[in-house]
């Protein structure tokens, strides 16, 4: 099972990789977006980072981080973001770990609110498209009864191949789909920080 504490580390390095990797979140966003994208996460992570403490309620840990976001990171991202923690976390209320089901269920509530508050579907050049593939990878090699890290290990793969199919994607939400066919040929900001996280709780969880 996945400890809170393992949740926990999972927001640190997720803190890290977007401190790390600011700049070049910030580089996919000029072309397509404002240039901003890495110092919002990497903003927003850092203040996620000071509100950890030493919880041992999965549920609160998510909560926490979903109000941090929302209330720390401007623009599209920081309210997307916030509802996917938000949601992700409303089954866990007072649980101290996940199963690998429960992992399932944390994606896919997540990406539900992702979808609704955004208005957005798979294909729209956004942060869903490396967030639908992560989840139906993690829910396979659940039904698989892989273990937790070996079906997040999947996860992220597959996030990060979404990732990269949003290279070719025209955007129809967010700023970049002002540009309209210009918006062709460019990684999406969101989807590559969605890979980076995705990859930072399978890394946690090893
Ligand atoms: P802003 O565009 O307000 O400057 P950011 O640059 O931080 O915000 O985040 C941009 C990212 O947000 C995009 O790359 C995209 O992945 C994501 N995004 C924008 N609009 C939506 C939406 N409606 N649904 C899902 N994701 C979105
Ligand atoms: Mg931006
Ligand atoms: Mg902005």
């Amino acid at each position: 099972a996945v400890s809170a504490a393992a949740i926990r580390l999972w927001l640190q390095k997720s803190a890290d990789v977007l401190a790390e990797k600011r700049a070049y979140l910030t580089e996919l966003d000029s072309p397509i977006g404002d240039a901003d994208h890495g110092n919002n996460m990497d903003r927003g992570f850092k203040a996620v980072v000071a509100t950890l403490s030493d919880k041992e309620d999965v549920g609160a840990v998510l909560k926490a981080v979903a109000m941090t976001l929302i209330s720390k990171v401007g623009g599209a991202s920081g309210p997307l973001y916030g509802t996917f923690f938000l949601d992700a976390g409303k089954p866990f209320a007072g649980k101290a770990e996940l199963e690998p089901a429960d992992l399932v269920t944390m994606f896919e509530d997540g990406i539900a609110g992702v979808k609704k508050r955004g208005r957005a579907e798979p294909g729209m050049k956004t942060m869903l498209d490396a967030q639908i593939p992560a989840a139906e990878a993690l829910k396979a090699a659940v039904a698989e009864g892989k273990s937790a890290v070996e079906a997040l290990k999947a996860a992220a793969e597959a996030a990060e191949e979404g990732m990269k199919a949003t290279i070719p994607m025209q955007a129809q939400r967010g700023r970049a789909s002002y540009l309209g066919e210009r918006s062709i040929d460019h990684q999406d900001p969101g989807a590559t920080s969605s890979y980076l996280i995705i990859r930072a709780l399978a890394d946690a969880v090893a």
